[in-house]
């Protein structure tokens, strides 16, 4: 059975394919029993064109959640419409980072 159904009142938000839950309270999944749904990670998968011009992917945004990433240079970056607002994906070097981050 599935979560939705088994602990309808634990739904926190949900939208399209990506839901949040509440854990721990009365007629809520236990968080033990949520950490041991979420201990595999989803399947993404990649299919690469053989010109090497194209891929296809389904990695959602980690942003939005609800819309493909975007595949560049091997790193999953967010969708389109969330570059527009400004999200990224960076690494940034300890040079760049701000003395509070080193502990990182
Ligand atoms: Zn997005």
């Amino acid at each position: 059975m599935s979560t939705k159904l088994k602990y309808p009142d634990s739904i926190w938000y949900e939208k399209e394919n990506y839901t949040a839950y509440y854990t721990n309270g009365k007629g809520l999944i236990p968080y033990e029993e949520a950490e041991a749904l979420c201990k595999d990670l989803p399947q993404v998968e990649v299919y690469m064109h053989d010109s090497g011009m194209l891929a296809t992917h389904n990695m959602s945004c980690s942003v939005c959640k609800v819309k493909h990433a975007v595949l560049h240079n091997g790193v999953f970056a967010p969708c389109w419409s969330c570059q527009k607002e400004g999200w990224v994906t960076i690494r940034m070097s300890k040079l760049e980072r701000k003395w509070y981050e080193f502990w990182k």
